[in-house]
């Protein structure tokens, strides 16, 4: 059991189990909670822009030219990443 408070950043369940390491040597959990069924995640992430919760965060966001920078600032995140997320979630929606 990890004794510092942890939260899943899919369900901000707290029933999460340590579940090795990834090749980056960053600590790797496991969520235990039911909506997330075993997930694992990182906390760490190398870029905060590669967080699943904040790309989803970008793409719920209007697009338009403020607003990019808007949620680039709320999300402390360079513009560039922003209008980079927009693109790939655009390229996805076309699909
Ligand atoms: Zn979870």
């Amino acid at each position: 059991m990890i004794t510092q408070s942890l939260h899943c950043p899919d369900c901000q369940g707290i029933d999460i189990v340590n579940n090795g390491k990834t090749r980056q040597r960053k600590q790797r959990y496991q969520c235990r909670e039911q909506p997330c069924n075993g997930r694992t995640f990182i906390l760490d992430y190398a870029y905060p822009g590669q967080s699943k919760k904040i790309k989803e965060q970008i793409v719920d966001m209007p697009i338009n030219g403020s607003r990019i920078r808007d949620t680039a600032r709320v999300l402390h995140l360079s513009t560039s990443t922003v209008i980079k997320e927009l693109k790939k979630s655009k390229l996805n929606y076309n699909k």
